[in-house]
C-alpha cells in the first residue's frame, strides 16, 4: 500500500511514521508512507496557501489550486485513481469497520486542513472521502490523519506478528476484547482467573467469549443492539446479568 500525506506540517509526521509498527511496516517493504507539504504548490509569491472567506466572517479557508495541483502531481502515472480522504469534522465517523474497508485499498491520500476550514470546491470536485476521528474539533488534520494510518496500517496482512492479535481486537469482532493477564499469577492480593492457568482451551475460549460480552454489555451496550448473539451468547449473557444482578 502507498499512503500520501498533503499536510502544512510534514515534521509532525516524523516520530509516529519511523516508530514502532509503522517505522516495521516500512522497513519490511508493506507500505510506503509519504508527505507532501502543500505549501510548495503556492502558486504565488508569498507561497499563501489560504485566504478571506467571501462573505466575510472570521477564519481562513484553504484556496483550491495548491491542493488540486498537489494531488494531480502525485497521482501522475498512476493508473488507478487512490481514495483522497478529507479529515473533516464533519465527516463519516472513522471506525474499525471504515479501517477495514480501506485496508484493502492500494493508494491512500489524505488531506490534512488547517484554519476555518476548505473551499468548498475541493469536497466537492476532488475528495472521494471524509472522515471524522470523533464529535470534536483539534486545530488541524495530522492528527486525525496519524489516527486513521496507524489503524488501516496494522491490518495489512504481514504488518503485525500475531496475525491473530488484530482479528480478536475489540470492534474487529463487534464486540469489546475480552481482559488480559500475564505473570505473576499473583499480584499483590490478585490472582489470574484460575480458567486461564488450566490449560483447556475450550473452556479457556468460553471464559474469553463471555468476559468480551460482558464488557461490551456493561461499557458499549449499543453494539449488542447489531450484534448476532449465537445461542451460547444468549446464554451467557443471561448468566452476565444474574451476576451483575447478584453483585449489587
Ligand atoms: N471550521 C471547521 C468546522 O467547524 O467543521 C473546523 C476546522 S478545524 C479547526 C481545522 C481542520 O482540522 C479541519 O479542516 C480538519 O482537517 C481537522 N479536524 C479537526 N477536527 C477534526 C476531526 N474531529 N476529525 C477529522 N479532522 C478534524
Amino acid at each position: 500500500m502507498r499512503i500520501d500525506v498533503l499536510t502544512l506540517f510534514p515534521a509532525m509526521f516524523e516520530g509516529v511514521f519511523h516508530s514502532s509498527i509503522l517505522g516495521k511496516a516500512q522497513e519490511k517493504g508493506l507500505v510506503s508512507l509519504n508527505t507532501t507539504n502543500f505549501r510548495d504548490y503556492a502558486n504565488n509569491k508569498h507561497n499563501t496557501v489560504d485566504d478571506y472567506p467571501y462573505g466575510g466572517g472570521g477564519g481562513m479557508v484553504l484556496k483550491p489550486e495548491p491542493i488540486f495541483t498537489a494531488v494531480e502531481d502525485i497521482t501522475k502515472g498512476y493508473t488507478r485513481k487512490p481514495r483522497v480522504i478529507l479529515m473533516c469534522p464533519q465527516g463519516e465517523p472513522f471506525t474499525q469497520k471504515v479501517a477495514e474497508r480501506l485496508s484493502g485499498e492500494e493508494h491512500l491520500l489524505f488531506i490534512c486542513g488547517h484554519y476555518e476550514g476548505y473551499d468548498e470546491r475541493i469536497r466537492e470536485h476532488l475528495v472521494t472521502d471524509e472522515l471524522s476521528i470523533g464529535d470534536y474539533v483539534l486545530t488541524g488534520g495530522e492528527l486525525p490523519a496519524m489516527v486513521v494510518i496507524d489503524s488501516v496500517v496494522r491490518l495489512l496482512p504481514g504488518v503485525l506478528g500475531n496475525e491473530t492479535s488484530a482479528v480478536t481486537d475489540s470492534f474487529s469482532t463487534g464486540l469489546l476484547e475480552y481482559p488480559h493477564y500475564t505473570r505473576p499469577v499473583k499480584f499483590r492480593d490478585w490472582e489470574v482467573p484460575e480458567i486461564l492457568l488450566s490449560g483447556h482451551h475450550a473452556n479457556v475460549a468460553d471464559w474469553r467469549r463471555k468476559e468480551s460480552l460482558r464488557r461490551t454489555w456493561k461499557k458499549r451496550p449499543d453494539l449488542l443492539e447489531s450484534f448476532p448473539l449465537s445461542k451460547k451468547d444468549e446464554r451467557f449473557l443471561q448468566e452476565i446479568r444474574q451476576e451483575e444482578e447478584g453483585e449489587k
